[in-house]
Order: C-alpha cells, then structure tokens, then sequence
C-alpha cells in the first residue's frame, strides 16, 4: 500500500467515527430543515440555518445571493469541495410525515439530506487534520434558473480556494437502499429549451381561404420534432425533445388564431448535437410552417451542459466506498439534468448517487413526488457518499503531488502551487 492510500485510510477510520458522533443531531437538523423548505432563490433562511449549524468551526462567506462557501482543514493549498443544494420545490406535500412541510413548497429533490449531510461531514472533519483544504458549496438555484453553480463558478470560488474536485451526492429511488453509484462519462443531458412561434393570418373559422391555419402548421410541427430528432442525432447517442406546451387561439371554437407557440425541453448528450438538433429543428419548423402560409420563429433558450464524471475519480470513489463498508450500484445515467454539471466543467469532477429505493407494498416514489421521503438514515449514506469522494479526490490530488516530489519523507506537505484542474485531464469524455 502507498503511503499516500495507508495515511488516507488512516484517515478514513477516523473521519468515519467522528462522523458517527455528528449523524443524531445531522438527522434532526435535517427534519427541521425539511419542514422549513424554501423555493429557488429565496434560500436565505436556510443558508442561515446551515451556517449556524457550523459558526463555531467554520466561516462562511457569502456568493451567489442565497449562497455561502465555507472552508476548513489547510486554509492554504488546494482543497476539494462538496456542494449542498439549497432550495425546495413548488409541491405540496403529502408524505404525511410529522416533520411535513406545509405551504406548497416542499423538499421532494431530498436537498434537504444533502444539507445535513454536508453539515456532519465538515463538522465530523473538525479535528481530523486533513490533507486538503475542505470547501463546503452551499448553492442556491438548482432547480431553476439562472443556475446557482454557474453564478458561484463564475464569481470565482473555484479559483479562490484552489478547488481542485468538485464531489456531490444526490439522493435516488432508482438506486437500492443503502448503496452508492459512481461511474466515469456521461450521467445526465444537457437541458436547453426551445420555443417556436408560428404566424400567420387570422380569421373565421367558416372562412379558412381567407386565413392561414396556424393551428394545422403548429400540429405538424410538433409531429415533425421527433421525426428531426431521429434522422439528425445518431442512435447511439442518446437524445431527445419534448413538447410541454403547445398553445393556440384564446377559447374560441370559429376563430382561426393568427398565432401559435410550442414550448419544448431538448436533452443531449453530446456538445455537438445541441447546435446540431436545433438548427434542424429550426429548419423543419421554417420549412413546415411556410407550408401552410405562416411562419416560424425558433429560439433558443440555453440551460445546463451535460454533466459528465471524471472516470478516475468514478473508479477512486468506488474503491473508497468499498472501504467504508458502502455497497456500489450500477452508474445512474439519465437524460435528467443538474447543474453540477458546471462544476464539472470547470474542474475534473463526480456526481454520486445515494440509494433511497424501498421496495415493497410503499415503493419510495420518484423525485419531485409529492410523497418522495428518503428515511433518516439517507442523511448517513450521503454524507459517507461525499467523504468516499473527497477521498478519491485527495489520492488523486496527492498523488499527483506526491509524483512531482512536492511531498518529501513522511512530512507530507501538499505543493501550495497546485492550480485548479491542474491535476487531471478535463471533463471532455464523450456521453
Ligand atoms: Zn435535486
């Protein structure tokens, strides 16, 4: 065993029990942050409980609005963070559960274990001596947009505490309770919207030569979308678009509409096909709508990339799982999507997924669900998810240190000129 695996295992069994002593109040704090859900750029109240659930070990400082960045271990160097989703979502619950939410917003994303997980984690480090530098993300806006990480990578957390890995961990029905998925390369699309307006000439509906039909262009537009999808994006590629909108006329039965709208989400999963499958989409809606003596115009509206996993640290978290006792789990891939996909794209890093499913008569039911309600224990798996990723992340990161002599004897020190990202090939796998 290298030095560098034996101080990190060493490490391991003691972060492990210190974060044993943290789990009971991480569990409480993670029911009353349950019943006190807070919508998607108004996460202020819970930023301000987190960071009190920390004010005697860490300091945060403010970003992003709602949210907070927060270190400890080396002040100095280069350090690994975990994020923490903030906000909640616009659903009334109906989990039943004593520690309900109630107001119509509630916590069906499990964002609520993150947080507390992320809170014992960084107190369980305390006093552990870490070899990096600990970053907790506190991010707002996961759910919404304009998209809380890209607003905290771009205001220049990453730069400031020389991230070098970004690690997360979501909660997931799919995946069997109790057990953690990693996985290298693609995990989740790339999300853009599009949106076409038809039009046209309005008129009676008993005098339709006398008009231009949008309603007929804007119906065979919607038909044509998955027919471009299939001949322009090859079916290796996993892709897709879906209409969640499509409107015309204002109610009443003999007015043909002088416009019409379709509202549609685009998942990909390679750079390339975003810009490719729009302007396809385009040229079809162009084509379609002068058909019928209208016109189109396509926008796009730009969301997250596609969150790819740096596959090393996917493997190095899978070895590190197995030491602490956690099951692994076939990768979760899925044409959902996460803004952690813009800390991947500005540092080599790994979304993990933390097992929630509970089969039987009462199947835990999907995110979103107005009845999702991962169990207390979530909190613990979770947390061991994060500190399995930071793990991997310091081997790799010391390693790479180690490789370059910056680390001489058993004095292990970690070069203070280590640079973001510099410790690995970029997040550009193809999904
Ligand atoms: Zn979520």
């Amino acid at each position: 065993m290298s030095p560098t695996i034996t101080r990190l295992t060493d490490l391991a069994t003691r972060w492990n029990i210190a974060l044993a002593h943290e789990l009971p109040a991480a569990r409480r704090l993670r029911r009353e942050l349950h019943a006190a859900p807070c919508l998607s750029g108004h996460e202020h109240p819970a930023r301000t409980r987190i960071v009190e659930a920390l004010s005697d070990l860490i300091v945060f400082e403010q970003t992003a609005d709602a949210g907070a960045v927060g270190r400890t271990g080396p002040a100095d160097g280069p350090a690994i963070a975990v994020r923490a989703e903030l906000d909640a979502l616009p659903v009334t619950e109906l989990t039943g559960a004593s520690f309900a939410a109630v107001g119509g917003v509630m916590h069906a994303c499990g964002h609520d274990v993150h947080q507390a997980a992320v809170v014992a984690l960084l107190r369980a480090a305390e006093h552990l001596d870490l070899p990096l530098g600990l970053v907790g993300l506190l991010q707002p806006r996961e759910e919404s947009y304009p998209s809380g990480a890209l607003e905290m990578v771009e205001a220049g957390v990453i730069e400031r505490h020389g991230i070098a890995h970004v690690i997360g961990a979501h909660v997931h029905p799919g995946v069997a309770r109790g057990a953690v998925a990693a996985g290298g390369g693609f995990i989740n699309a790339a999300a853009d919207e599009i949106e076409i307006r038809v039009e046209g000439r309005g008129g009676h509906g008993a005098y339709p030569h006398d008009a231009s039909d949008t309603v007929a262009a804007i119906a065979h537009i919607a038909l044509g979308i998955p027919e471009v999808v299939r001949r322009t994006v090859s079916p290796l590629r996993p892709a897709l678009i879906s209409v969640g909108t499509l409107t015309a006329g204002e109610g009443a039965a003999n007015v043909l509409p002088a416009e019409a709208r379709i509202f549609a989400t685009m998942r990909t999963t390679d750079p390339a096909d975003r810009s490719t499958l729009f302007d396809a989409v385009r040229a079809m809606a162009e084509r379609t709508a002068a058909a019928y003596g209208t016109t189109a115009t396509t926008t796009r509206i730009e969301g997250e990339p596609a969150l790819i996993n740096d596959a090393a640290l996917a493997a190095g978290a899978d070895d590190w799982l197995a030491r602490l006792g956690v099951d692994g789990a076939e990768p979760m891939r899925s044409l959902g999507a996460d803004d952690f996909s813009y800390f991947c794209d500005a540092v080599p890093s790994l979304m993990l997924f933390a097992g929630v499913e509970t089969p039987g008569e009462h199947p835990q039911p999907a995110l979103h669900h107005p009845r999702f309600l991962p169990e207390d224990d979530a909190v613990d798996l979770v947390a061991r998810a994060l500190m399995a990723g930071y793990l991997a992340a310091a081997e790799r990161v010391l390693g790479i240190a180690h490789h370059r002599g910056d680390i001489a004897g058993s004095g292990d020190t970690v070069g203070s000129g280590e640079k973001a990202g510099s410790s690995g090939a970029g997040p550009d796998g193809e999904g």
